[in-house]
């Protein structure tokens, strides 16, 4: 293979590189709507979210137990003061008067006028008509106050955040029954290739059935986007420009296969055709061939042909581009530290990313343990391991032992 730097066929980008392009191509769709919480999963939120309530709305008590005015207390020693009142969830505190007593309370309950600190049932006596109360407690203990989550008026959420469950919840908690959210980004999907047939079908001699669109479409929809499936192209150059063409009126074409440069590598020509190729190779293995540019003004990504070189250019750039299209904020994920259970050669001047499994390690670190087939088309390498481990560009050899960053499947497919 030759070196990076001697590649004829262009530039070779790293991913930073790769990403700040991709920024510079995409704007994010401009539509929005407004929809219910319950329809909200995965969505991109349009506008900043101002609290309209407080967090929480009320000081209330934070235990069951029982509310006290700090001042009744003993200076020192336990203190011992009349039980009167009781105060339920959801019952109303008005008129319930902690001076100089001890009042009933449950989690979640209003504070009753004056009090301001709640004993845990746990720690009281009862003693008759009244409660012996440990001493020790801190002013303002087992207490929630108003506002001191969030207090009204104050951001909540930020435009460009991607909701999540607790993201719903947040708003649920607000009182809020709808959010105003981007429109979904549409991405058109392209498998390319002659050998390829639909699952499902008879195989023909040297066929294989098509992956990548699976893979593609399940990834895409995870990424918040709504997938419009375009089947398989054949390698011929024409039909490729024209299906391209029409796949335009999306928001982003993803195809697979056919940008490696080989005499039967038809999309990139296809690409220039019918619009530009903005760079098309990134140092990443598995992957290197990916593609980008416009069709008739539309992004256009080219993924590689192997399934895992799919998954992996995917998850680290077409993921970023839906994100950016999405008017979501792209976070790249963090890879979290795990130990080496294998030594390692690669070249200089690439992201390598190695389909590993981790095992309990020893001080709490988690041992990697490298699948043993490594082919970019190797599809049950994927299906049997828990992630990904990153070698950074400039590493060539690498030792058992070493510390790496880890990405679970779930951190790059959400
Ligand atoms: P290409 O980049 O088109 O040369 O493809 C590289 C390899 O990936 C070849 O072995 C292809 O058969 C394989 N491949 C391409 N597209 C798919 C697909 N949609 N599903 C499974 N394998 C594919
Ligand atoms: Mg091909």
């Amino acid at each position: 293979m030759a070196q990076l730097s001697a590649d004829a066929d262009g530039t070779v980008l790293t991913i930073e590189q790769a990403a700040v392009h991709a920024a510079e191509q995409v704007t994010a769709v401009a539509g929005t709507q407004t929809i219910p919480l319950a329809a909200a999963d995965g969505r991109v939120l349009a506008q900043d979210v101002v609290a309209p309530v407080a967090l929480p709305p009320f000081a209330n008590a934070a235990v069951d137990g029982y509310a006290v005015r700090f001042a009744d207390l003993a200076a020192t020693g336990q203190s011992r003061l009349p039980l009167s009142g009781r105060v339920a969830a959801g019952a109303d505190a008005a008129g319930v008067a902690a001076a100089g007593r001890a009042v009933r309370v449950f989690t979640g309950a209003p504070m009753p006028a004056g009090a301001d600190t709640v004993f845990m049932q746990e720690d009281v006596a009862l003693q008759g008509d009244a409660v012996i109360l440990p001493a020790g407690l801190t002013r303002g203990a087992n207490v929630r106050l108003a506002g001191e989550d969030l207090p009204r008026g104050g951001l909540a959420l930020t435009a460009g955040q991607r909701l999540q469950p607790q993201h719903l919840a947040l708003l649920a908690a607000l009182g809020l029954s709808e959010v105003t959210v981007r429109r979904r980004v549409r991405v058109a999907i392209f498998s390319t290739g002659d050998e390829l047939n639909e699952p499902g079908t008879a195989l023909p001699p040297a066929g294989i059935y098509d992956a990548n669109r699976n893979l593609l479409r399940a990834l895409a929809s995870r990424a918040g986007a709504e997938v419009v499936d375009l089947g398989i192209l054949a390698d011929e150059p024409e039909s490729l420009a024209t299906r391209l063409r029409e796949a335009a009126d999306c928001d982003l074409i993803l195809t697979s296969g056919g940008v490696s440069g080989g005499e039967e590598d038809h999309v990139k020509a296809a690409v220039e055709q019918v619009g530009e190729l903005a760079f098309w190779r990134v140092a990443i293995k598995p992957g290197r061939p990916v593609a980008m540019g416009r069709v008739a003004g539309t992004p256009f990504i080219g993924l590689p042909g192997n399934p895992v070189a799919v998954f992996v250019t995917f998850a680290f750039v077409a993921r970023t581009v839906i994100a950016l299209l999405s008017g979501a904020r792209p976070a790249r994920p963090y890879g979290l530290p795990v130990r080496l259970g294998f030594s390692y050669k690669k070249r200089a001047g690439r992201r390598e990313y190695v389909r590993v499994s981790l095992e309990p390690g020893p001080d709490g670190i988690a041992t990697a343990r490298k699948h043993p087939r490594e082919g970019a088309g190797a599809l049950i390498s994927l299906a049997e391991t828990d992630g990904l481990v990153e070698l950074a560009d400039e590493l060539t050899s690498i030792a058992e032992g070493t510390i790496a960053p880890f990405f679970a499947y779930e951190m790059l497919t959400g």
